[in-house]
């Protein structure tokens, strides 16, 4: 089959916002299959935060980065059936030719190129949000750094992104109570109503300080951070003794100058006086349980115990609006482009 495929090409790295014009929309045509080959049709695709920070890593010229769902058309691979949908760390692309035998290896340090695993009547785009990347950041991010115990306060930033949402309520399937800083009072209303969480703040509208003390008065023993800069400072400040903090993310200033050294805050006393342990990951620490954390969430949305929502945009054009989109708030849970 020849396919002519849709890309999106990195022209200019990103200053500031990143603008349409940093991309071109290119066509390719794409080779016959070989042995061992598929060639996957892109039906739902990911935008993501870390596309934002990473992609100046990359030269010019590269496909845009990024995970999508594809089912796949064509295939001269038996462990590859023509039917099946692959995770597959593609790129901004419609359609690709890979030799997934050869490329079914950890890229970008996560085991991707992978059969969609069984998921009942879910949508196949779940593969992006809950039951993959960022689910997994949630279910290990959360649970291995921060050790919750039943009966703690644990408090998320980010809180109705596609991580966020999803720590808060596993903090409730764990028994803690759990605060949630979000963007938007629709956003706030979302995750008390539909994900459990005790309370919220809507930090654009609220002194999250002033909220944060009448919420939590004897103080937050988790922190999940997703934003860092002055929210998570200000939460760092009413950390309980020996409080835990989970560094997932830093998207407050993903937009800045990377060659400006960032505004230091002043978090030592905070440290030192509650002797809080704080600690970074990368969600790549747990590829080799990738499985265990997908089949933990699936279970737990089978039980109805976890609920998830994702902001579908439509069109492959609208890629760049959906990044854009994301980047400044728009979603509600997981950003998607559906094809
Ligand atoms: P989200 O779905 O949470 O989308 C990003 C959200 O960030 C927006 O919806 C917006 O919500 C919020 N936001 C944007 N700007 C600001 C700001 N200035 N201050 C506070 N909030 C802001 O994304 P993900 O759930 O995919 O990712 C969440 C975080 O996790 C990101 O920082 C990401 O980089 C990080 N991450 C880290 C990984 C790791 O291995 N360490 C792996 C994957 C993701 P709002 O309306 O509330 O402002």
């Amino acid at each position: 089959m020849m396919v002519t495929c849709k890309k999106y090409v990195l022209v200019k790295h990103f200053e500031g916002e990143p603008k349409p014009s940093d991309f071109v929309i290119v066509e390719e045509q794409l080779p016959a299959i070989k042995n061992n080959e598929i060639l996957a049709e892109a039906e739902y695709l990911s935008v993501d935060p870390y596309m934002r920070l990473h992609v100046d890593s990359f030269p010019t010229g590269i496909t845009m980065i990024g995970i999508q769902v594809g089912k796949i058309i064509e295939s001269k691979s038996s462990k590859y059936p023509v039917g099946k949908r692959v995770v597959g760390n593609f790129g901004w692309r419609t359609h690709t030719v890979i030799n997934i035998e050869d490329e079914k290896k950890y890229s970008m340090g996560l085991p991707h190129n992978y059969i969609l695993p069984e998921i009942g009547d879910l949508p196949a785009s779940v593969g992006l949000g809950v039951l993959g990347m960022p689910g997994n950041t949630a279910y290990f991010g959360f649970l291995d750094i921060c050790q919750p115990k039943a009966g703690e306060t644990l408090v998320v930033s980010g809180a109705a992104g596609a991580i966020g949402s999803l720590v808060g309520q596993i903090g409730k399937i764990k028994g803690l109570t759990v605060i949630g800083i979000a963007g938007s009072d629709d956003k706030c209303q979302w995750l008390k109503n539909e994900c459990g969480f005790d309370h919220t703040i809507n930090y654009k509208t609220q002194n999250v300080d002033v909220e944060l003390k009448k919420l939590a008065p004897d103080g937050v023993d988790c922190y999940f951070d997703n934003v860092g800069g002055d929210i998570s400072t200000t939460v760092m400040y009413q950390m309980k003794l020996f409080g835990r903090v989970s560094v997932c993310g830093h998207i407050s200033s993903y937009n800045t100058d990377i060659n400006a050294k960032p505004k230091t805050t002043i978090l030592q006393p905070a440290i030192i006086s509650s002797q809080l342990k704080i600690e970074g990951f990368i969600i790549t620490r747990w590829a080799d349980k990738w499985q265990e954390g997908i089949a933990q969430n699936l279970k737990w949305i089978q039980e109805g115990k976890l609920k998830y929502r994702e902001t579908v945009t439509h069109g492959f054009e609208n890629m760049f609006n959906a990044f854009a989109g994301m980047l400044k708030g728009e979603n509600t849970g997981k950003a998607i482009v559906k094809v």
